[in-house]
């Protein structure tokens, strides 16, 4: 089979597609509280433009897809887009990253529909902070997650993204949480993207010294996990706990990124950190043919960046979280 392989060597066989920019959710460090300035639905891939760019990324040797966002499932028929987009030469595996908001009416159809692994973001077990965090109901969440549990996702992984003063007490609780109900647990260092993520860099925690905090309490078994993403896991002795760490700012993962990430309104992005962009859109509803797409998409691949720079120019990336999907 083909493969995509950058100016830098790294073979690409992922890419993480963004459905919409909207959420039920305002975390904030994601999305300012009053945020409006959303896409139009006009400009964004209809499933038929989406099932064509991911057909051609999977001609190109892409196996695996994740649907993210803004929050994957306030667009309709989500379930819909991951049977077509499953039953795709190549493609390998189909995952989900969601707030968990709406999993209680949906993780059936979306595990039918051939959803093989997801992804949650939690950041604290206490309803009043939750809702100071994200403007949202915990209740719905820990529904939503036991929704996915019970539909049979294996793993479910909940992200929780640790801020100093705001959530880095709950470290352990959110440990014996994930021991209780069988959940692989990541800790993600906030990154400055937009003015939210730039003001969550002040509440940034090292995440070195969330693992020596572990330490002290439980033993930690370094070892890896699949997955393919940039998250070193630990396990923590006695127990199926799997830990993984995603520092993009204490120790960059840049020289294994095997991703580009495609927005609702078509647009490659190459680099989370960075600006390169390739739009597709234009190209899509000028009638572009397989070949042009691909054409298309290897030109994007040959811009991919070497690596962020979140850390040199922090101000630098000025579109939001929920634009690209984390
Ligand atoms: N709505 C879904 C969710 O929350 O999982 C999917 C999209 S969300 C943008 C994907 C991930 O990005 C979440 O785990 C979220 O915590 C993370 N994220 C958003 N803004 C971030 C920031 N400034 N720094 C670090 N992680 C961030
Ligand atoms: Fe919505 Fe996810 Fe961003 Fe939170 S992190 S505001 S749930 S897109």
């Amino acid at each position: 089979m083909q493969q995509l392989i950058d100016p830098f060597g790294r073979p690409i066989e992922y890419v993480r597609l963004s459905v919409t920019d909207r959420c039920d959710l305002r975390c904030n460090y994601c999305m300012p509280k009053g945020f409006r300035d959303f896409e139009e639905p006009e400009q964004w891939l209809d499933f038929t433009e989406i099932e064509r760019v991911i057909g051609a990324f999977g001609r190109l040797g892409v196996t695996r897809i994740r649907l993210t966002g803004g929050e994957p499932l306030v667009r309709h028929n989500i379930p819909e887009l991951a049977s077509r987009l499953a039953a795709l030469p190549n493609i390998e595996d189909l995952s989900l990253s969601t707030n968990a908001t709406r999993l209680d009416k949906h993780a059936q159809a979306l595990r039918q529909a051939g959803i093989s692994r997801i992804n949650v973001s939690l950041d604290s077990l206490r309803p009043e902070r939750f809702r100071e965090i994200t403007q949202g109901r915990l209740e719905k969440v820990l529904s939503g997650l036991m929704a996915a549990r019970d539909a049979g996702f294996a793993p479910i992984k909940i992200n929780m993204v640790v801020m100093a003063g705001v959530n880095d007490d709950e470290v352990e609780d959110m440990v014996e949480f994930c021991i209780e109900h069988g959940f692989t647990l990541r800790f993600i260092e906030t990154m400055p993207m937009g003015s939210t993520g730039a003001s969550a860099g002040r509440q940034y925690v090292n995440l070195q010294d969330v693992r020596r905090q572990l330490a002290r309490r439980f033993e930690l078994i370094p070892g890896v996990m699949h997955g393919g993403g940039p998250a070193r896991y630990v396990r923590i002795a006695g127990t199926e706990l799997r830990i993984g760490f995603i520092t993009p700012i204490s120790q960059h993962f840049c020289d294994t990124c095997n991703r580009v990430r495609l927005t609702a309104d078509g647009t490659i992005y190459l680099c989370l950190g960075q600006n390169d962009k390739l739009e597709l859109r234009p190209l899509l509803r000028a009638g572009a043919g397989d070949h042009d797409l691909e054409q298309a998409i290897l030109a994007a691949i040959a811009r991919k960046p070497e690596r962020h720079e979140f850390s040199e120019k922090p101000e630098q990336v000025v579109r939001f979280m929920s634009m690209t999907g984390g």
